[in-house]
């Protein structure tokens, strides 16, 4: 099936969420100031996203960019969906387009700055990625999911806090504010 959306520099999950369209095999497509994307629902997990973007020689070039889908339980029941943003991991209703690369506003806003991802960023990004399998918040961390067992949720709880300490370290080594 496929489905014409309105113009968009950024996909809005609620939107997708909204209109029913993140039912595994929908292929979306969106047209783009220059171009367009195509969005394959693979399923209620994941979605591959298709669009070319122009390249050192001046062609442009076709990109597959996966990007893993996230639900959390509302309060009133149903389900709510999340973007997984592919650069932190963080959950995000938002994807923006930049560069070619689709991220969260806050990837996108650090990249800009730095340019580059360093240790501390790496580390980071292990951390957010442990804190989303134990579907913690930024205001609820330390809660053990319902269904999760005792010891995979302590060795969690222990590699989020390893992770995390390297990212601050890293951080420290970077700007020269470590004792040696
Ligand atoms: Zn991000």
């Amino acid at each position: 099936m496929k489905f014409v959306c309105a113009k968009l520099r950024h996909l809005d999950i609620r939107r997708m969420h909204r209109k029913r369209l993140l039912r595994p095999g929908n292929v979306l497509y969106s047209r783009w100031t220059r171009g367009s994307i195509n969005i394959d629902v693979k399923s209620l997990h994941s979605i591959v996203l298709r669009y070319s973007i122009p390249h050192d020689d001046g062609e442009r070039r076709q990109v597959e960019y996966p990007v893993a889908l996230t639900w959390t339980d509302c309060h009133l029941g149903g389900q709510r969906p999340y973007f997984q943003c592919p650069a932190c991991a963080r959950r995000c209703l938002l994807l923006y387009s930049r560069a070619g690369q689709f991220k969260c506003r806050t990837c996108h806003d650090l990249v800009y700055k730095t340019q580059r991802v360093d240790k501390s960023k790496r580390m980071q990004f292990r951390t957010n990625k442990i804190a989303m399998k134990l579907d913690w918040t930024d205001d609820n961390m330390s809660k053990k999911p319902k269904h999760m067992h005792r010891k995979t949720f302590d060795r969690l709880q222990y590699e989020h806090c390893y992770y995390d300490l390297q990212s601050l370290i890293a951080l420290c080594e970077k700007f020269r504010c470590l004792p040696t």
